[in-house]
C-alpha cells in the first residue's frame, strides 16, 4: 500500500509557485492576487477561507478576504460581486460556500466573471471543461488529477467509480477521469444515493473516488485487491479527546481498505490540502492569462 501524500504534494506546488512568484517580484511584474468572500461566521468556512488567505501570504500572492454580515441582502452581495469582477488587480476571486439560506447560490455563482472563476464552478468553465477547452477546472478535482499524475497511478483502460454526483467534486470528476489523455483514459461509473448494488460495482473499481460525506462509508469488502482508493470525504465528528471537540473523518474505513489498496490517500492530509494548492495554481494561471490579454 502506498500513500497519496497530499499534504507532500500540496507543499511541492505551493513551494513551485512560490519560485515562480519570486521570479514575477525580480522581474517587476504584477504578483497574482485572489480575493475570498465570506459570508457569516460558519466556524468552518472560516477555517477554510483563512487557510486560503494564509497559503497566499506564504507563497508570496496578494490576498483580499472580504467578510459580509449573514444578514446581506442578495441585491448586496451581486454589487459586492460586481466590485471584485471589475477590480483589475484582482485575478481571481471564490465566494466560499454555503451560502445563508436567503440568499440563491446559483445565483451567485453565475454572476461572478469566469474569467476570475478559479474555483471553476461558473457553467462556462464546466462546459469548457467538458469539451477540453482551457478553463479552470474546480480545485478539489483538480487536485486528485495532480495526485494521480504525480504518483503516475495508471488510469488508461482502468474502470474509475466515482461515488456521488455533486457539481464541485463528483461530476466534474467523472468528465476528468473519462477524459482523452493521462490522467484519464478511464472507463467511468458514476454512482450516486439512487444507485443499486454498489457494493457490487465498487468491488469491480480499479480506481474508486469516494465524494459523498458518510463517514467510514466504504468498507474493506466492497473494495478489491490493487484498488487505488481517494477519499474526499470530510466529516466533522464530535470527539472529546480533540482539542477542538472533533475530529476528521473520511468516507473510506482506512484501516480496512488500506491493507487491500495499491495506492490510498489518507484523511486528513490527502485532497483536502492539495484543493488549496489547485485554487493558487489556477489564481497563478489567471495572471498569467489577465498578463497576455
Ligand atoms: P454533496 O454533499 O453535495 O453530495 C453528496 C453526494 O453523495 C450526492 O451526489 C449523493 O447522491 C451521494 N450519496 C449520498 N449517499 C450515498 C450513498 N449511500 N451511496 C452513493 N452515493 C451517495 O457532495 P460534495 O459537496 O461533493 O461533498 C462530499 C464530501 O466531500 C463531503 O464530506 C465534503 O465535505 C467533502 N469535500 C471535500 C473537499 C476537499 O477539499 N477534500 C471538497 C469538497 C467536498
Amino acid at each position: 500500500m502506498n500513500i497519496l501524500d497530499g499534504k507532500k504534494v500540496s507543499n511541492d506546488i505551493k513551494n513551485e509557485i512560490a519560485e515562480i512568484v519570486t521570479e514575477m517580484k525580480a522581474k517587476g511584474e504584477k504578483v497574482p492576487h485572489l480575493a475570498a468572500v465570506l459570508v457569516g461566521e460558519n466556524g468552518a468556512s472560516l477555517t477554510y477561507v483563512n487557510s486560503k488567505v494564509k497559503s497566499c501570504e506564504r507563497i508570496g500572492f496578494d490576498s483580499t478576504l472580504v467578510k459580509l454580515d449573514a444578514d446581506i441582502s442578495e441585491e448586496a452581495l451581486l454589487a459586492e460581486i460586481d466590485t471584485l469582477n471589475n477590480n483589475k488587480d484582482i485575478d481571481g476571486f471564490i465566494v466560499q460556500l454555503p451560502l445563508p439560506k436567503h440568499i440563491n447560490e446559483e445565483k451567485i455563482l453565475l454572476a461572478v466573471h469566469p474569467d476570475k472563476d478559479v474555483d471553476g464552478f461558473h457553467p462556462t468553465n464546466f462546459g469548457k471543461m467538458a469539451l477540453d477547452m482551457p478553463s479552470f477546472i474546480p480545485a478539489t478535482p483538480y487536485g486528485i488529477i495532480e495526485l494521480l499524475e504525480r504518483y503516475k497511478v495508471e488510469t488508461s483502460g482502468k474502470h474509475c467509480v466515482v461515488i456521488g454526483r455533486s457539481h464541485i467534486v463528483g461530476k466534474p470528476m467523472s468528465i476528468l477521469m473519462s477524459r482523452k489523455g493521462y490522467p484519464g483514459d478511464a472507463t467511468v461509473t458514476l454512482t450516486h444515493s439512487r444507485t443499486q448494488n454498489l457494493s457490487e460495482i465498487t468491488k469491480n473499481a480499479d480506481i474508486i473516488i469516494s465524494a459523498l460525506g458518510v463517514p467510514n462509508f466504504l468498507k474493506g469488502d466492497m473494495v478489491k485487491d490493487g484498488a487505488v482508493i481517494i477519499d474526499v470525504g470530510i466529516t466533522r465528528v464530535p470527539d472529546e479527546n480533540a482539542p477542538r471537540g472533533y475530529k476528521i473523518v473520511g468516507d473510506v474505513d482506512f484501516q480496512e481498505v488500506a491493507l487491500k489498496s495499491s495506492f490510498i490517500t489518507p484523511v486528513p492530509g490527502g485532497v483536502g490540502p492539495m484543493t488549496i494548492a489547485m485554487l493558487l495554481k489556477n489564481t497563478l494561471l489567471s495572471r498569467s492569462r489577465h498578463q497576455s490579454n
